[in-house]
């Protein structure tokens, strides 16, 4: 049985805008933003989470607020038992040595100015400090190059030297640098064709096997959040609306938000092409969310209930949650 590596509970991260002498002057008050609004999940060791929803529903966020990118505003964060979000700056430093982030602009996160070879070898030389042999640098840097599937010589070019499959998985090589047990991959094929897509997939679950890494993995194509996660979480305007084990969320899905999600991917099947659900509107602002549940403004079966009271995360057994009063009307 898996043990827990990230245990989040009732992690809250907002923005307030409009704090700033001009807004005060000119603009309309105080605005807050709920970019994470109350979420509690468990991220289990050597397994893959998928967090899906549309754009800005929150999931880049919430990656962030882990690696205090973004500073939450309550909750907690549990690594290995060991609270995030009361670590001293020592302590934040280790911890991001052992968590990792590939991020989805796969040319604006490597120094342009840099070798790739000087890319990879920056954390290597941060952890060993004086005691760095530029042999051992060297090898070791060669050795991560091998292991994306890179030709070693790669080392004395630069960024724009490569394709954008390439640079990913330059990406990928500094990102297990320093062996970490977590990846957040936010995005990680945006903008690749289809095979190169496939390809770092591939290399990301090799990885994974070899170095028994967790990833979240953090994306709206649902394809590949099936393909590669074995728990997932669905998020609406900074919510988990459903959460569980990816199989019994794709088979058994409860919530109008993910049946609606779901038949909206892609499908050759053109019976299953007929049974896409079309959501009305955009999503709301989070600024000012919907009262009760968030989604009723959209949501096809919405009923007065859903308008006055929050629904909240119900267990529905064997590890999957869903927060929807069709559940327990
Ligand atoms: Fe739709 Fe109501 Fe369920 Fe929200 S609680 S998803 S509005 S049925």
């Amino acid at each position: 049985m898996a043990v827990d590596l990230i245990r989040i509970r009732n992690l809250k991260t907002y923005f307030f805008q409009g704090k700033g002498i001009l807004s005060k002057l000119f603009g309309q008050g105080l605005k807050i933003v709920h970019a994470v609004d109350d979420v509690s999940l468990t991220i289990k060791k050597g397994r893959t989470f998928g967090l899906v929803g549309e754009s800005g529903c929150g999931k880049s966020t919430l990656g962030n607020t882990i690696f205090r990118l973004v500073e939450p505003l309550e909750g907690e964060i549990l690594f290995n038992g060991r609270d995030v979000v009361k670590m001293n700056p020592e302590e934040l430093r280790a911890f991001r040595q052992n968590a990792q982030l590939i991020f989805q602009d796969q040319f604006g996160c490597l120094n342009p100015r840099m070798t790739v070879g000087q890319i990879i070898a920056e954390p290597l030389l941060m952890r060993q400090g004086a005691q760095a042999r530029p042999e051992d640098i060297a090898r070791e840097v060669a050795e991560l190059l091998s292991s994306v599937n890179l030709d070693p010589d790669a080392a004395v070019k630069f960024p724009n030297e490569f394709s954008g499959g390439q640079a990913r998985r330059i990406g990928v090589a500094r990102a297990i640098a320093l062996e970490p047990e977590f990846i957040m991959a936010d995005e990680p094929t945006s903008g690749l064709d289809i095979s190169t897509a496939a390809t770092i997939l591939n290399l990301m679950q090799d990885l994974q096997d070899k170095m028994d890494i967790t990833y979240l993995w953090v994306s709206h194509n649902l394809n590949q959040v099936k393909y590669m996660s074995d728990d997932m979480a669905v998020m609406y305007l900074g919510k988990v609306v459903e959460m569980g084990q990816t199989k019994e969320v794709f088979e058994q899905m409860a919530h109008p938000y993910t049946k609606a999600l779901i038949s909206a991917v892609p499908q050759v099947d053109t019976e299953q092409q007929k049974k896409t659900i079309f959501l009305k509107g955009e999503i709301p602002s989070p600024i000012n969310p919907p009262s009760g549940c968030y989604f009723r403004t959209r949501c096809p079966q919405a009923f007065k209930r859903c308008e006055e009271e929050e629904p909240s995360l119900l267990d529905l057994g064997g590890e999957h949650y869903c927060a929807c009063h069709l559940l327990s009307n």
